[in-house]
């Protein structure tokens, strides 16, 4: 069917079948929910009280038995079409999960699921500032407790969900080996108490409404059974983890890009770029692009295989169709005018980003609101 986005097209099963994910299409489609992920968008804040709906229709459900894992990448492409904080606020709990279905014992895996489907959030603890892509020489540290368990300590930094996610999922040093070892590292199940600190946000240039922030362990203690698998098990789980997800990531771009095809750049013009390139706007301003009146009949979410588009006789080959697929999930028409009063209504505003003569992590994270 024209106009479609292309996932839906390749996507084997139709995941808007699925209540919760019908449901998600639905309300990220309410013009009162857009406005407020774009004012989110525009401030840099948590969408909390859009997670707090999804949360009320049972987007949790999604992360534990329920969901295969085309809805999960259905649910990807659906949120970032709207917005792309909401789409990585949402997606990192299936990332942060993942090791615990593959690796976590029954026990610990009922556990962990009981929370999502009770109305909590995760996140994944890998990166640290220090080593970056670099996981196999990361420091942050579990060492046995004399109590049992595991005490954790250290940072982590750039994690999605840092500061508002409630079960963090962390990949921690147990072992420390003369030479770089893939089994010096496990992977943890962690409640926030208080010796957990969530750091201040990190400023970033796109998605600056996600949590991007830090975590420090003060010696934190986690019992025994909190091990996700075996102990020297964690790297490898971590690289399962990491390869089965860029289903995920396919559905993030692919949302992203079919919410964006209904945007263009403005040709400027000579008489207006003076007063455009003076602005703190002047990066391409975005512009809603018309589209004509749909010939094509509403969108039937029945048949699992759907024939390839075929051109319509009626529309001229030059003209974009209108998107038949859940028609308001496309952003809102806005205006063209970039210096005037409209100026919010910007896509992706681009805000202060770290500076790079920062060399303590602490004085390096920024938590000022976005311009
Ligand atoms: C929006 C956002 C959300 C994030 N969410 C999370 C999260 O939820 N959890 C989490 O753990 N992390 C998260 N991260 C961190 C992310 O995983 C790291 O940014 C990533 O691992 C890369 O680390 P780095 O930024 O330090 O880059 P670096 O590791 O310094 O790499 C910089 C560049 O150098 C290249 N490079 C590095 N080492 C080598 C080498 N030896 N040889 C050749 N090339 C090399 C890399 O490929 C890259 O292109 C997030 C980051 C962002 C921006």
């Amino acid at each position: 069917m024209p106009g479609l986005p292309v996932w839906t097209r390749l996507c084997p099963v139709d995941v808007l079948r699925h209540p919760v994910v019908a449901g998600v299409a639905k309300l990220l489609a309410a013009p009162d929910i857009q406005a407020a992920l774009h004012e989110g968008q525009r401030a840099g804040t948590y969408p909390a009280e859009v997670v707090a709906a999804l949360r009320r229709i049972g987007v949790a459900r999604l992360y534990t038995d329920e969901a295969e894992v085309f809805h999960l990448c259905g649910l990807n492409a659906i949120a970032a079409a709207v917005d792309g904080s909401l789409a990585i606020t949402l997606g990192v709990n299936a990332l942060a999960l993942l090791p615990v279905h593959l690796g976590a014992g029954p026990e610990l895996r009922a556990q962990i699921l009981k929370k999502i489907n009770d109305g909590a959030f995760a996140a994944m603890l890998l990166t640290e500032l220090d080593h970056g892509s670099n996981l196999l020489r990361n420091e942050a540290a579990a060492a046995p407790h004399p109590d049992g368990g595991y005490r954790l300590s250290g940072e982590k930094h750039l994690i999605n969900g840092a500061t508002h996610h409630d079960v963090l999922v962390a990949l921690m040093r147990t072992a420390r080996g003369g030479a770089v070892a893939f089994g010096d590292f496990s992977v943890f199940c962690v409640d926030r108490d208080d010796s957990v600190e969530a750091l201040p946000r990190w400023s970033t240039l796109p998605a600056r409404a996600a949590d991007i922030a830090g975590v420090r362990f003060h010696g934190t203690h986690v019992p025994e059974d909190s091990l996700v698998g075996k102990l020297g098990d964690g790297f490898s789980l971590v690289q399962r983890t990491l390869t089965l997800s860029r289903g995920g990531i396919s559905g993030l771009a692919s949302g992203s890009a079919s919410g964006r095809s209904r945007w263009r750049s403005p040709t400027r013009t000579p008489a207006t770029s003076t007063a455009r390139r003076s602005s703190a706007s002047t990066r391409s301003p975005i512009t809603w692009s018309p589209t004509p009146s749909s010939t094509s009949s509403p969108r039937r979410w029945r048949s699992r295989r759907r024939s390839p588009p075929t051109p319509s006789a009626s529309a001229p080959p030059s003209t974009p169709p209108r998107p038949s697929w859940p028609a308001a999930l496309w952003p809102r028409r806005r205006s063209s005018r970039v210096g005037g009063s409209s100026r919010a209504a910007r896509c992706w505003p681009i805000g202060p980003t770290r500076s790079s003569s920062a060399t303590s992590p602490s004085t390096a994270c920024s938590t000022a609101p976005a311009t």
